[in-house]
C-alpha cells in the first residue's frame, strides 16, 4: 500500500501528451487550448465612446456646442471637433479627433435643432481608450487553458477561428462482476444493477474526454481478457471497475499483468479505494478501480480526472472552499487518508454526508464535494476549518 501523495504522483508523471487538433469555436466549449492565443489587433482598435451623448473638448463643457454631425457605431467621423463643438454620438462608434470627452445624453439639453447644452456637474470621459484592453500582439490566452464561454468570447474578438487544442483522451470503460445486470434489466435474486460504467461513463464526458462503453465481464480471465482487448486496441485508458480486491474472483491485475500491462501500484492508502491498480504499456493507461460505486466515483475524481487532464496538458486545480465543520467527526481506522462526501449548509458550514459506506452511491447526489481527513487523524472537531474540493 503507497500513500496517496505517491500515487498521484506516479499516476501524473505516466501521463502522455494525447495529441492536438483544430477545431471551430463553436465546438471549442471544455477543449485545452494547445496553443497560446496573440491578439492580432489592437482591443479596442479606436477610441471608442462608452456612452450614447456627445463628443466634446472638456474644455468647452461651459459653453453652447454646435452639434456638427451624428456618429452611429461602424461610421467614421467626417470631421474633427473644433472650439464650442460637438458631435452626437452611440456608444460603440469612433471618437472624433479634437474630442476628449463624451457627455451622457441624460446630461444635456437641447437649445435648438443644432445646439445643446452640459447640465452636469462632472463628467467621466467616457471613452474607452484604443488597445487598453488588449494590445496588438499581446498573448491573451495561454496553451493548457480549459475554454470557457468567456474563452470563447476572446478567441471570437482576436479573430481566432480555428484554435489548436489537445486531442480528447478515448477512455474506454468495462464493468466486471457475475452479480452485475445492466440497468434496463431487473436483478435477480443475488444480483444487482451496473451503475459504475454509467457514472464513469458520465464523470469521463463532464470534463471533456470521449467514454465508450464495453459491457459486463463475467469474473472469468476469457471474459475479462476479450473486452480489455478489444476496450485497448480503441482506447488510450480503460477504466475496469470490480474485481481489483482480495476476493478469489478479483481478477483484473492478474489480466492486465497477463497483458504486458505493468502495474505501477495495486493499493493506495485511501479510504474509500484502497484497491486501485493503476498499469500501463507503450500504447495504453489501465485504471482498475474498487467496484463499490462510490470507491469509483471519488477515485476518478481524486485520481484519474487529474491525470486525464493532464494527458490534455491541463493542470487540474480543482475549485476548494474553506469553511468550519458543522459537527464533529470521529474516524474508527485511521490507516488511510479518509475522502469524504459533504455538504454545504446555509449557514456556511460543512456537514459530512450521512452515508452507509461506499455502496451508497445515492449519499454522493446531495454531497457537494469532498473533505481529505490525513491518516493519523482520529478526530476533526465541530470548527475546525476544512478544505471542501468541489465536485
Ligand atoms: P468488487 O470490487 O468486485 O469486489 O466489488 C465490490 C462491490 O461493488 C460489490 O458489492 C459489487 O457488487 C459492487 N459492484 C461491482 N461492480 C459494480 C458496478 N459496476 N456497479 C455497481 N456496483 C458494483
Ligand atoms: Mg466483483
Amino acid at each position: 500500500m503507497i500513500p496517496f501523495d505517491q500515487a498521484f504522483d506516479i499516476v501524473m508523471n505516466a501521463a502522455r501528451p494525447i495529441g492536438t487538433e483544430r477545431i471551430r469555436i463553436e465546438q471549442a466549449l471544455n477543449r485545452i487550448l494547445a496553443e497560446d492565443i496573440a491578439s492580432d489587433m489592437d482591443i479596442p482598435p479606436f477610441d471608442k465612446a462608452a456612452m450614447d451623448g456627445y463628443a466634446c473638448c472638456r474644455a468647452d463643457l461651459g459653453r453652447e456646442l454646435t452639434v456638427v454631425e451624428t456618429i452611429a457605431a461602424g461610421a467614421a467621423p467626417t470631421q474633427s471637433i473644433g472650439e464650442a463643438q460637438c458631435a452626437k454620438i452611440m456608444t460603440g462608434a469612433a471618437v472624433p479627433k479634437g474630442a476628449d470627452c463624451v457627455i451622457a445624453v441624460e446630461f444635456t439639453e437641447q437649445l435648438s435643432e443644432q445646439t445643446i447644452r452640459f447640465t452636469g456637474k462632472h463628467t467621466a470621459d467616457n471613452i474607452c481608450l484604443r488597445a487598453e484592453d488588449i494590445k496588438s500582439g499581446q498573448i491573451i490566452l495561454s496553451k493548457g487553458e480549459k475554454i470557457q464561454p468567456e474563452h470563447i468570447a476572446v478567441l471570437a474578438t482576436v479573430g481566432c477561428v480555428e484554435p489548436l487544442v489537445a486531442r480528447q483522451p478515448r477512455v474506454g470503460i468495462i464493468a466486471t462482476g457475475d452479480e452485475l445486470v445492466e440497468p434496463s434489466a431487473r436483478p435477480g435474486s443475488s444480483q444487482i444493477r451496473n451503475s459504475n460504467s454509467y457514472q464513469l461513463a458520465a464523470q469521463v464526458a463532464k470534463m471533456g474526454a470521449i467514454p465508450r462503453y464495453y459491457g459486463i465481464a463475467k469474473d472469468t480471465n476469457a471474459a475479462i481478457d476479450a473486452l480489455l482487448n478489444k476496450a485497448v486496441e480503441e482506447s488510450d485508458v480503460v477504466l475496469l471497475s470490480g474485481g481489483v480486491s482480495m476476493g478469489d474472483l478479483d481478477l483484473v491485475p492478474g489480466i492486465l499483468k497477463n497483458n504486458k500491462i505493468k502495474l505501477l501500484f495495486e493499493n493506495v492508502a485511501i479510504k474509500p479505494g484502497k484497491p486501485t491498480v493503476f498499469g500501463l504499456s507503450e500504447n495504453i493507461f489501465c485504471f482498475g478501480l474498487p467496484g463499490n460505486p462510490v470507491s469509483t466515483f471519488v477515485v476518478f475524481e481524486i485520481l484519474i480526472k487529474p491525470f486525464l487532464y493532464k494527458m490534455m496538458g491541463h493542470d487540474f486545480r480543482p475549485a476548494s472552499i474553506r469553511a468550519p465543520l458543522a459537527k464533529t467527526i470521529s474516524l474508527r481506522r485511521t490507516d488511510r487518508d479518509t475522502f469524504m462526501p459533504v455538504t454545504l449548509t446555509d449557514n456556511g458550514t460543512v456537514a459530512p454526508m450521512d452515508y452507509h459506506g461506499s455502496a451508497d452511491i445515492s449519499a454522493m447526489c446531495g454531497a457537494d464535494g469532498l473533505i481529505r481527513i490525513p491518516a493519523g487523524i482520529n478526530e476533526l472537531c465541530e470548527g475546525t476549518l476544512v478544505h471542501i474540493r468541489t465536485i
